[in-house]
Order: C-alpha cells, then structure tokens, then sequence
C-alpha cells in the first residue's frame, strides 16, 4: 500500500479578515474549508499555511514533507518573500506538485513557474459560468459529464497570457460572452502544476461539491510520480564504455 499523499494548502487569509461578505462565507477561511473537504474526500495528511505565519508556513522542513502544494491568493501577491518563491519553486522542479486557484494565477510564485505576464481580462459581476471538459480522458476530468455550472462566479477571459498549456482540461463559458482557459497542466522539472479557475472569494464555490471534486482529481494528478526515489543525480560520469 502506497503511503498518504502530504497536502500543504496555503492561503493568503486576507480577504476573509477584512471584508465582512468573505468573512461570513469563509470564517476559518478558504484554506480551512478546502482542508475540511480533502479530508471528507479521503486525503489523510493535510496541513494548512497562510501569508501571517512565520516564512508564510512554508519552511524548507514544510516543503520538504509537501508532495502537493494548494495556492490561493489575491490581494497580497506582493507580500510573498521572493525568499519563499524561490524555495517553493525549487521544490516543484524537484517534483512537488502544485495546484494554483483562481487568482493564484497572477501569483509570484505561478508567474515564475510560467515565465509570463499571466494577466486576464475580469468583471466580477456574478454571473455563471459554463466549464466545458474538453479533455474527457484526463485523470482531472474523471468522474464529470460534458460540462458543470456555477450560478455567480467572477468572469475571467481570453487573452490568458501564460504558455499554451501542456494539457487542457477545462474551457469555461461566462454568461457576458467571454471564453477562459480555465485548467491548464503543466510540467516544470519534475513538477505537475495544475491551474484551476474558479473559486472568486465573495462567491461559495469551494463548497460546490463539483470544484470541490475537481480540485481532489488535481491533487491526485499533480503528485509525484517517483514518490520513494530520487532520480540518478546528473554529475560527471566515467563512460560505460571506452571512448576511444
Ligand atoms: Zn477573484
């Protein structure tokens, strides 16, 4: 039997401190109602971190023991220690996995992963929006129909400036008329990054059971695949032959 997979969910916490309507949707905050929902989907291992906590919760022993890191920030990118980035960044080439949400993608971290601007086009008028699963074999995808609805979510649109992803798994619709790639895979290293759209802090959507499966199927998807073993170290080797 494998061992439990290690899920640090990191938050930002900020909005939900600040702003009243976040506060009574999230009151422990978005990191305790995802941990509270990964745990019921049987994740055993689940720690929590946010921007406050000393090195924002992620010490090198933290990442050092996290096989799949959660992002969600927004209002605070900037108050990340570059110091922090560049630790969690050297984690996903060693193999960590990372699932980024919804304005996570205009995060430090998510933007040096990507090495583009990752800026959207957004109206935060709470209006639905339609995912389409375009990649219906993709592990991330299994277990969903044609496409899942939320009634009220903030609108992101195309140009999304990242790299085209190495995998699509998600196209959304927005009622106003926009269209967003909104899961997109990607490869860093030896790192899985999963970028998953939804969950806009004034709207309930990390409770919606759908997103909620979503983000349980990324987790899974982003983990490492050489989980017990490091690789053969690139170093100065002696020929397996004479070269001569
Ligand atoms: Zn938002």
């Amino acid at each position: 039997m494998s061992k439990p997979l290690n899920i640090t969910i990191w938050n930002e916490f900020w909005h939900e401190r600040n702003n009243p309507v976040v506060g009574e949707i999230y009151p422990n905050g978005i990191h305790a109602v995802l941990a509270d929902a990964m745990r019921k989907r049987g994740f055993e291992s689940i720690r929590t971190a946010t921007l406050d906590e000393p090195e924002h919760g992620l010490s090198q022993e933290v990442l050092d023991q996290t096989d799949v890191l959660l992002w969600w920030g927004h209002k605070k990118h900037n108050d990340v220690s570059d110091e922090v980035v560049a630790r969690v960044h050297a984690r996903v080439l060693q193999g960590m996995g990372m699932v980024v949400l919804h304005s996570g993608h205009y995060s430090k971290i998510f933007k040096r992963l990507t090495g583009t601007a990752c800026t959207v086009n957004w109206r935060e008028d709470g209006e639905r929006e339609r995912i389409w699963v375009v990649t219906p074999e993709h592990p991330i995808a299994q277990g969903l129909d044609r496409y899942f609805e939320l009634e009220k979510e903030e609108m992101y649109g195309e140009p999304f400036e990242v790299p085209a992803p190495d995998e699509l798994v998600f196209l959304s619709w927005f009622k106003g008329g926009e269209v967003f790639r909104s899961g997109c895979c990607y490869v860093r290293g030896r790192g899985r990054i999963f970028y998953f759209r939804p969950g806009h802090e004034t709207f309930p959507t990390y409770y919606d059971q759908t997103v909620q499966h979503v983000i349980a199927n990324g987790i899974r998807w982003a983990a490492p695949v050489m989980m017990d073993r490091e690789p053969p170290a690139n170093v100065k080797r002696d020929p397996i032959e004479p070269t001569d």
